[in-house]
């Protein structure tokens, strides 16, 4: 259904240019969900975000049910986007608006109406189980809470496929487990794609049916998760394996020391 064919992608940094993405190609079946594993700067944020087109590849394709979105002129593109998801680490909720208006933002700005938009939101805060929490502002909700939020938003367009970007690593392993478990229901129940991206290999463990690992902007190798586990001798992936030699990459464990929340992992490094 979805199908990443020969991706490259350069950014230029102090007017030196860097290749993010290097010839990736990853095909993604209806109904996966595949993680995406590999070390900070490795290429997945912009790997995740070509697929949208968030970030415009510099050569390759991205087609989607039979389109081309590379090709697609801007305003189809628009329309092609409203129907994927995409969760973030940080939530990126306005603190301004109660959770009843995060989630109903993208139907408000598609114009929806207001007795649409009230049934459409009840419904999917009760998917996320927080129907009690309409009223509230975001700052009175825990991460795991707030995350919810931003999920019931990203399914507010009922999208075919939604994209995490280290949806769980801002969250304690117990709220990281109770977040994973909700995007296998949305999975099973929805019928859902996934595609998410992770540092951690106990996320890909308890979620994910494929995977790819990413590392220096190259998909290194791809499969299901019992065939990149069995793989134990790779130098990369044996790194993601052995949890004991794992490291929270430097810059995440900087700010998530700057930024105290509740129910931090664990600072391994
Ligand atoms: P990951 O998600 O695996 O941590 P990213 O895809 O975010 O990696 O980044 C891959 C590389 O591309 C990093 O070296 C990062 O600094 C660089 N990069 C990402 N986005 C930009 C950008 N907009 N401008 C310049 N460099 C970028």
């Amino acid at each position: 259904m979805i199908e990443i064919k020969n991706i490259s992608k350069t950014f230029h940094k102090k007017k030196q240019a860097f290749k993010a993405l290097d010839d990736v190609s990853l095909s993604i079946e209806q109904g996966d969900i595949v993680g995406i594993i590999g070390f900070s700067g490795a290429g997945k944020s912009t790997l995740i975000r070509t697929v949208n087109l968030l970030e415009r590849p510099d050569q390759g394709q991205i087609i989607i049910n039979g389109k081309d979105f590379v090709q697609l002129k801007s305003k189809e593109l628009a329309k092609e986007r409203k129907k994927i998801g995409m969760i973030f680490q940080h939530f990126n909720l306005l603190s301004s608006r109660t959770v009843f208006e995060n989630v109903a933002l993208p139907l408000e700005l598609d114009h929806v109406n207001r007795s649409e938009i009230q049934s459409k939101v009840n419904e999917l805060l009760k998917i996320v189980g927080l129907e009690e929490k309409a009223s509230e502002y975001p700052k009175s909700l825990s991460g795991g809470q707030k995350q919810r939020v931003a999920i019931a938003r990203a399914l507010a367009n009922d999208p075919y496929l939604l994209l995490c970007d280290e949806a769980t690593s801002a969250l304690d392993p117990a709220t990281t487990q109770s977040i994973l478990q909700l995007l296998r229901d949305i999975n099973q129940r929805l019928g859902i794609t996934i595609l998410l991206i992770t540092h951690e290999m106990d996320v890909i463990k308890s979620i994910c049916n494929h995977v790819a690992v990413i590392d220096k902007g190259k998909l290194l190798t791809k499969g299901t998760l019992q065939e990149i586990i069995s793989d134990k001798e790779h130098p990369v992936i044996k790194q993601f394996i052995n949890p004991g030699i794992m490291t929270i990459p430097q810059e995440l464990n900087k700010k998530l020391q700057k930024e105290p929340k509740d129910g931090l992992f664990p600072l391994v490094e």
